[in-house]
């Protein structure tokens, strides 16, 4: 129940004062009692993503990681592995894309990172067919040669938010007002990193991709390896204040509903590519969603799906378009490959 989460959160400001907006989010999202992510993750109702709005996006990626298997010299074991997989829509549509592909299913091994007990069971369901294994984290997928897919997981990092005062800055910090809601404020001076790229008085960043990155950079060194991230985020500066709530495909207040809302926040692509490079990774993108998916032959696959499915063809087409069209899903989402040094540049980039 969302009212014993915000009771609990209440509760520990009275106890230790305003808490950071990184752990109001992760209690939000990830408690795992009344957590979001825990106990209700509403998708096609709170949120659609890309691989609910059309089988071409999943297959698309699914050929992707054949050729990269092929791009790495096809090892004969390959970690597929997804962060994130929510419902194992895009993860279903992969596989059976990539089944066309000889070798390539025999070769995988699929490795789901995911978080929350209710998806883990819904991926298992969704992919009865397969051979699955779920993991805590990228760091506990077993060695070795590896593609790696997250699509809209970045977004769910806790972030914390940075508030500009006088020539300073202050973290902004969630406490109680008089009448005991929650509400935002100010905290004492703190330094923000500095590979930032403010623009306004507002500034936020999510400390969890350092450590994702540095985990995919170890295994890059170790075996070849791809990643392909797929997000929201300016690709010019760092985001200021993007804190959102989504619940039942509105936008709500993100203090007003602990635990039964969505927490989302846009992505830094200009730090994930500093991060990357720090790290010793090539970085391709971040591109435009809408590029990288007609590149990869997103209008071709919805003709001829459209072209066998004559009742349904308006309804693929729209799909797609949504996906690749610059008003919608087109240019708000970005595509980031990453690589080892040396590697080709991947298809779609
Ligand atoms: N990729 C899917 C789902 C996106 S929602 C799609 O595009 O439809 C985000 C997913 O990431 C959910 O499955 C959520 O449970 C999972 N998740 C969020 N934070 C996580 C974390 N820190 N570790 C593992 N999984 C996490």
């Amino acid at each position: 129940m969302s009212d014993g989460l915000r009771a609990r959160i209440v509760e520990a400001i009275r106890a230790n004062g305003p808490m950071p907006v990184s752990l109001y989010m992760l209690m939000c999202l990830h408690d795992p009692r009344d957590g979001y992510y825990a106990t209700r993750p509403g998708f096609n109702r709170d949120f659609t993503t890309a691989p609910e709005t059309s089988q071409v996006f999943g297959e698309l990626l699914g050929l992707w990681a054949a050729h990269e298997w092929i791009a790495m010299g096809k090892p004969a074991k390959l970690q597929l592995i997804e962060l994130g997989p929510g419902r194992a829509t895009m993860m279903a549509d992969m596989l059976r894309a990539a089944s066309s592909v000889p070798g390539f299913i025999d070769a995988i091994e699929i490795a789901l990172v995911e978080a929350s007990p209710a998806l883990r069971e819904t991926q298992a369901d969704r992919l009865a067919a397969w051979n699955i294994r779920h993991y805590d984290d990228l760091d506990a997928v077993p060695p070795g040669p590896s593609v790696i897919f997250a699509n809209e997981f970045l977004d769910c990092f806790a972030i914390r938010q940075f508030v500009r005062d006088g020539n300073g800055w202050r973290e902004r910090q969630i406490g109680l007002d008089r009448s005991g809601k929650l509400s935002f404020g100010a905290g004492p001076p703190a330094d923000i990193p500095p590979d930032l790229i403010p623009v306004g008085d507002h500034v936020e960043y999510a400390p969890a991709l350092e450590t994702l990155v540095s985990s995919i950079a170890k295994r890059f060194r170790q075996h070849p390896g791809r990643a392909l991230l797929i997000d929201y985020g300016p690709d010019d500066r760092s985001p200021d204040d993007t804190l959102r709530a989504y619940m039942a495909g509105k936008q709500v207040d993100p203090l007003a509903h602990p635990g039964a809302a969505d927490l989302t926040a846009d992505v830094d692509f200009p730090r994930l590519r500093r991060v990357c490079e720090r790290e010793g990774i090539t970085v391709f993108g971040p591109t435009q969603q809408r590029y990288v998916f007609t590149r990869l032959g997103a209008n071709e696959r919805a003709a001829s799906l459209a072209q066998a499915n004559p009742v349904r063809a308006d309804e693929i087409q729209q799909a797609v378009h949504k996906l690749v069209s610059p008003d919608q899903m087109g240019a708000r989402f970005k595509c980031v490959a990453l690589t080892p040094h040396g590697a080709p540049a991947p298809p779609g980039f």
